[in-house]
């Protein structure tokens, strides 16, 4: 029997000694039975483990904490002076990732973006910052994109999740209303005095979907609030495929962030690595969420152009970018464009590089830009 593996309450972080039983406790759920079951996008199962390291010729407090937050396994790693400054960043960074998933959460009837969606074609509302700037950062990926990126895919998405449980495909019609609420130029976000925000979808039926976006952005966001407490030496944050690494200048060592072999998704067979000391990578790919119509497996990513789940043009993107919903954002829009407009995009985009990954029968081709085989050491 595991010892003490009740799952702990959302804001306890508690030291355990073994972080594999500590993974294996989220993973496996774990629910006590005085703790409401788990909400898809909870910030959930926390277990953290300090360790003495040392980096170069740097002795720091190493903290790791593994999570479940937005229906995704999280990992978070700080390097501090000592264990309490690790601490202090490590809840910084899960308490803005816990606020970022309860704002975003669009299955989610009592969050932000919800109430957004529930108002589309009535008043204004106003909302938190965070729900503003990540429907501001969705809008200008949306256009640095053109359109490839688009967050009003909402009812298309929804459209399409029903297609596959009933396995039938939609009707052209509902097709076509849902492709009639796109206009992303209609949206109003103006941001308040006070740093709050006032949005308003114009159009009845519409339905932001920041899934595209929310992981990234939440993961560079997690990273700056550490960054934000007492002077953390380096952190990582990892939402499933997306990450935001960043060290303090001089920091000794460069973090290794893997990209998997999209034809292998079950055992995680590593492609290659890339080293980065600032920044965010993001992986997207159809192999852990897709959806099923009649026997044929459909991305769960949709081409706002035909209005239809994208098809088989990339297996996978992987996106470097300084900025974490820049990077995410862009590796769904390159999903969606397929490898030459997709390395067209990066290449107008400053500081993005990335790799693209198409297949050739059962071969893996790869399109890639020359920052990305900079960063590259193999796998
Ligand atoms: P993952 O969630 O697997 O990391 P992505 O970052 O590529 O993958 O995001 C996919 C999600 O983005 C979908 O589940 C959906 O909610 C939303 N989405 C789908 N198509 C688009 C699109 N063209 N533009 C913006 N968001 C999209
Ligand atoms: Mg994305």
């Amino acid at each position: 029997m595991m010892p003490a593996m009740r799952r702990v309450s959302r804001w306890t972080i508690r030291s355990m000694a073994a972080a594999a039983m500590a993974l294996a406790c989220v993973l496996g759920g774990c629910g006590g039975a005085d703790e409401p079951a788990a909400a898809p996008y909870a910030t959930d199962a926390v277990s953290v483990t300090f360790r003495q390291e040392t980096v170069g010729d740097r002795a720091a407090v190493r903290g790791d904490a593994d999570f479940v937050t937005m229906s995704t396994e999280g990992r978070l790693v700080v390097y501090a002076a000592d264990r309490a400054r690790a601490e202090t960043a490590i809840r910084a960074a899960l308490d803005r990732v816990a606020e970022i998933a309860a704002a975003l959460n669009r299955y989610d009837p009592s969050s932000e973006l919800s109430a957004i969606n529930a108002a589309a074609g009535g008043a204004p509302l106003e909302v938190s910052s965070t729900t503003g700037r990540a429907i501001e950062a969705a809008r200008h990926w949306w256009q640095a994109s053109d359109g490839a990126f688009n967050p009003l895919v909402g009812p298309l998405v929804v459209l399409w999740k029903e297609a596959a449980r009933a396995g039938v495909e939609p009707s052209d019609e509902a097709g076509e209303a849902a492709r009639a609420l796109l206009d992303m130029s209609a949206l109003d976000c103006e941001p308040l005095a006070d740093g709050r925000y006032r949005v308003r979808l114009p159009q009845a039926g519409m339905q932001l979907d920041l899934g595209g976006l929310a992981k990234g952005w939440a993961a560079e966001e997690a990273v700056a609030a550490a960054r934000r407490t007492e002077d953390p030496h380096s952190v990582l944050v990892m939402l499933g495929g997306d990450g935001t690494v960043w060290s303090e200048p001089g920091w000794p060592r460069k973090w290794t962030v893997a990209v998997q072999d999209p034809r292998d998704a079950g055992s995680r067979t590593v492609l290659t690595k890339i080293e980065l000391a600032n920044g965010s990578v993001v992986t997207s790919g159809d192999y852990y969420r897709y959806l099923e119509v009649n026997g044929r497996r459909l991305s769960h990513i949709i081409d706002p152009g035909t209005g239809r789940p994208t098809t088989g043009r990339l297996a996978g993107a992987t996106v470097i970018h300084p900025d974490g919903g820049g990077a995410d954002a862009l590796a769904t829009a390159c999903m969606v464009l397929g490898p030459d407009e997709a390395l067209a995009l990066l290449a107008r985009t400053a500081g993005a590089d990335g790799l693209m990954l198409s297949l050739s029968g059962e071969a893996l081709v790869r399109h890639e830009t020359a920052g990305f085989a900079a960063c590259e050491i193999g796998p």
